[in-house]
């Protein structure tokens, strides 16, 4: 199930984003009490973008400004929603989003041409092990994917390797719906349980929320981790309830594949202008044929970078690469820029690290801080040295490192009301 379009000519699909930008400019121009208010003021009429490169005589939105005005960007009549999904906001309150029928099938079809990216066919069976309740987006378009493509799906929901364990060998699922940190678990259950990994009938794992690669698409340590012990592929996705669309790995494994008909994709920088080519930016995305809430140039917050080589899988499209970070995460530490997941990258190689947390602050001079709380089996002195000696080989800096208790830890990473584990708390 490939689309025609991922497919075709660097200009086939550039003429059909443009021929979607225009649908997209009257339909907000008509509908979104947002938008109508962001072109009066800007002077902005919808022949006044044809063209991507037209893009940027509009204003960006923020994160903040779908927040403030959540209301104001639904298009539709109240009867009209189907599904009510939160996603965090940036200024306390959770951001409504809202979807209608045509938006579910429009997610629907956004994952199954996801997953069949990855490989997954008709008789494969999907073990989906995400919440799919909690006003979460992302389980529902798993669910509602895998049955667009045809494909099995068991909806076991997050947690409990026991309870995963028991539905892989009762209903012998092809692929997990997982993410990566958790696979982890699931070897260590197996391994306790005389499991054989191997014989599980398991062919891969479509993995979310953490990354697996590094930027030159080698696998990182915790991919390194899972693979030595478990011989399946791992394709990376990477999607948001803004977005709507998800860019996922295919075959080569060379970062997500771009769905032109569903999204616009800039890579911009500070002054919200393009990068150059294989520059890193912050990734700007405009929706195509959304109904409930359309966007046009929202910044996500994740730096990444976009590449447009061609694809030995045959799709044409652009790939985004590993998210480096969030923008608003960029810490500026003794010279160096960084983001957290180099640093969890690096923690991920020592076994002996239980858990751990981050901390961000500013100084009193006002520069950034780091410390990072671990929890260790047995933490000698020598050990916490090795640490040290690894950040700076990886990235140059050594952050302040404190062992505190297990428990402690895991006290900090759930706060009240949180559906994933805090890694970071920035306290900037
Ligand atoms: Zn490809």
């Amino acid at each position: 199930m490939i689309p025609e379009i991922e497919k075709a000519s660097l200009a086939e699909i550039k003429t059909l984003q443009e021929q979607k930008l225009v649908e997209l400019m009257h339909y907000l121009y008509n509908n979104s009490t947002y938008y109508q208010g962001v072109f009066r003021s800007h002077n902005i009429l919808p022949s006044s973008i044809c063209s991507l490169e037209d893009l940027v005589k509009a204003p960006v939105t923020t994160k903040e400004q779908l927040q403030q005005f959540n209301d104001d960007f639904i298009c539709v009549p109240k009867n009209e929603i189907i599904d009510y999904v939160t996603t965090s906001g940036t200024l306390g309150e959770p951001v409504t989003f809202a979807l209608t029928d045509n938006d579910l099938k429009r997610l629907a079809y956004n994952e199954a041409i996801s997953f069949a990216c990855a490989g997954v066919k008709q008789d494969d069976v999907l073990q989906l092990m995400t919440t799919i309740d909690r006003r979460f987006m992302a389980g529902l378009a798993y669910f509602l994917g895998a049955r667009e493509l045809g494909a099995g799906i068991i909806r076991v929901g997050a947690g409990i390797p026991e309870l995963q364990w028991d539905s892989i060998l009762k209903f012998k699922p092809t692929y997990l719906i997982v993410v990566p940190s958790f696979l982890l678990k699931l070897i260590k259950y197996a391994e306790e349980h005389d499991i054989d990994l191997n014989s599980s009938g398991i062919k891969g794992a479509v993995c979310i929320g953490e990354s697996l690669r590094n930027q030159d698409f080698s696998l990182n340590t915790l991919a390194q981790k899972i693979k030595s012990a478990w011989d399946i592929e791992l394709y990376s996705t990477y999607a948001s309830t803004e977005m709507s669309t998800a860019f996922t790995e295919c075959s080569e494994q060379q970062g997500g594949h771009h769905h032109p008909e569903l999204i616009v994709a800039e890579i911009l920088d500070d002054n919200n202008s393009p990068v150059g080519d294989g520059e890193v930016g912050e990734l700007t995305i405009t929706t195509l044929g959304v109904e409930a809430m359309p966007l046009l140039r929202f910044k996500t917050g994740d730096m990444v970078k976009a590449h447009t080589s061609n694809c030995k899988c045959g799709r044409n499209t652009m790939r985004l690469g590993p998210v480096i970070g969030r923008k608003r995460q960029m810490i500026k530490y003794k010279g160096t820029t960084l983001y957290p997941p180099a640093m969890y990258n690096i923690l991920n190689d020592f076994s002996e690290v239980e858990n751990y947390i981050i901390e961000i602050s500013h100084n009193s001079i006002g520069t950034d801080e780091i410390l990072i709380k671990i929890a260790a089996q047995n933490p000698s002195e020598e050990f916490l040295h090795d640490i040290k000696d690894h950040f700076r080989a990886k990235l140059r800096v050594s952050p302040k490192i404190e062992v505190h208790d297990k428990k402690e830890i895991q006290k900090l990473q759930f706060p009240k009301l949180s559906r994933k584990p805090l890694i970071v708390i920035d306290k900037r």
